[in-house]
């Protein structure tokens, strides 16, 4: 029997890394059609039955970038056997909020909790077996860096794969009766297969995903009146219930589950609290992003553009060739067809590389110490 396996997962939960160590070297990369986001797919190195594909990371399931909309619909779409979803444990609350997502979609889930040697190093400790059953969802505890356990992250997904149980994640009462009421309601093409995934889209009023459901007028005035009887029970628009739900729910299942070894907070923690405070993370996230443009437009770009263009091109390349050309009795619209157009046209577009290479660096550098997946939860 062969089995499709999709891994989900945010950025940087190790995602590449775990599909990279269970495909070795029986992968392709290409593209997902029409887009720019990159496709990974490849086949499990001790079973070539075993199809993998790496979905693009994502924080959520939401219509708001390409790597969700392209993400959601191959999950939807495709309908792969099983979900992996590989969890970063040592932020295990930010990476939560995705999972709780992924069992709507109708496909039985596997957490491959990753990163747990960072978790041992921390001297925190996560009581699994609880994580499990609070969530609904097999747990594999591994690290795709040390190549821990991920042999085990494919038998698991196999044995759901088969028994094919879906486990859904209900919302707190008050949420869910309305959930419930749409998805009794609503019988539209396209609903029968995945009630539960439409029936929260349609209350988060995600047109996106909505937009094939072939829907009578009467069913549309249903569903709208089930939304505003919820706007007025809890004063926020279909979208914001379910995250406000969804987070609480996270939050009491990470205060059960979740111990943190050193008493008191880490640097890092401490850093986090500042970067990604409710008053301070806007005005800190502009400040940076003004300092790297500043940095790069108008440092870099200023004095060294200049040189580039006028003392690197003009003189140093420009006056020699000049000098050599008209040694060499060059006739002058030759000379100055070599020298004013191509060396003068070239380096007026080489100048712009120290700029552009200085915002790259200071952009992998945000990227890479962490701060981007804050500013995009923080978003
Ligand atoms: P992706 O964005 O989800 O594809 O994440 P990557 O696979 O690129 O991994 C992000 C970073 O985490 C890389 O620097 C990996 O080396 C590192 N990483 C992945 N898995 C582990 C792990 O189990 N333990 C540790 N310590 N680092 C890991
Ligand atoms: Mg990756």
């Amino acid at each position: 029997m062969s089995i499709t396996i999709a891994l989900a997962g945010n950025p940087n939960s190790g995602k590449s890394t775990l599909f990279n160590a269970l495909t070795g070297s029986n992968q392709y990369v290409g593209n997902w059609p029409g887009v720019t986001v990159e496709k990974k797919e490849g086949k499990y190195k001790k079973d070539k039955s075993i199809k993998i594909t790496d979905l693009p990371g994502i924080y959520s399931l939401s219509p708001y970038t390409l790597e969700e909309v392209v993400s959601r619909e191959y999950l939807i779409n495709e309908k792969p056997d099983v979900i992996v979803n590989v969890v970063d444990a040592s932020n295990i609350e930010r990476n939560l909020y995705l999972s709780t997502q992924l069992s709507e979609i109708g496909i039985p889930v596997v957490i491959a909790l990753n990163m747990m040697d960072i978790v041992h190093k921390n001297g925190d400790k996560i009581d699994v077996d609880k994580l499990g059953r609070l969530l609904g969802y097999p747990i594999v505890e591994i690290s795709a860096l040390r190549n821990k356990n991920i042999d085990k992250v494919i038998e698991t997904a196999i044995s759901v794969a088969k028994t094919n149980h879906v486990h859904i994640n209900s919302f707190d009462e008050d949420v869910e009766k309305y959930i419930k009421e749409i998805e009794s309601h609503v019988s539209s093409v396209g609903m029968s297969e995945n009630r539960r995934w439409y029936a929260v889209k349609l209350f988060e009023e995600d047109e996106k995903a909505t937009a094939n459901l072939q829907i009578s007028d009467a069913e549309r005035k249903t569903v709208e009146d089930i939304i505003k009887r919820a706007q007025e029970e809890f004063d926020d628009d279909g979208e914001g219930i379910i995250t406000d739900n969804r987070y609480t729910f996270i939050s009491s299942v990470v205060a059960d589950t979740v111990k943190k070894g050193r008493s008191g907070m880490t640097t890092s923690d401490k850093i986090d609290s500042i970067v990604t405070n409710r008053f301070l993370a806007i005005p800190i996230f502009a400040a940076i992003i003004f300092l790297i443009y500043y940095v790069s437009v108008t440092v870099v770009g200023g004095d060294i553009t200049d040189w580039v263009n006028d003392v690197f091109f003009g003189e140093m390349i420009g006056e020699s060739v000049r000098t050599y050309l008209e040694g060499a009795s060059v006739a002058p619209w030759l000379t100055s067809l070599i020298v004013d157009g191509v060396i003068g046209g070239v380096g007026g577009v080489l100048g712009f590389t120290p700029i552009i290479a200085t915002l790259y660096l200071f952009l992998s550098i945000l990227e890479d110490i962490g701060y981007m997946s804050r500013i995009a939860f923080i978003l």
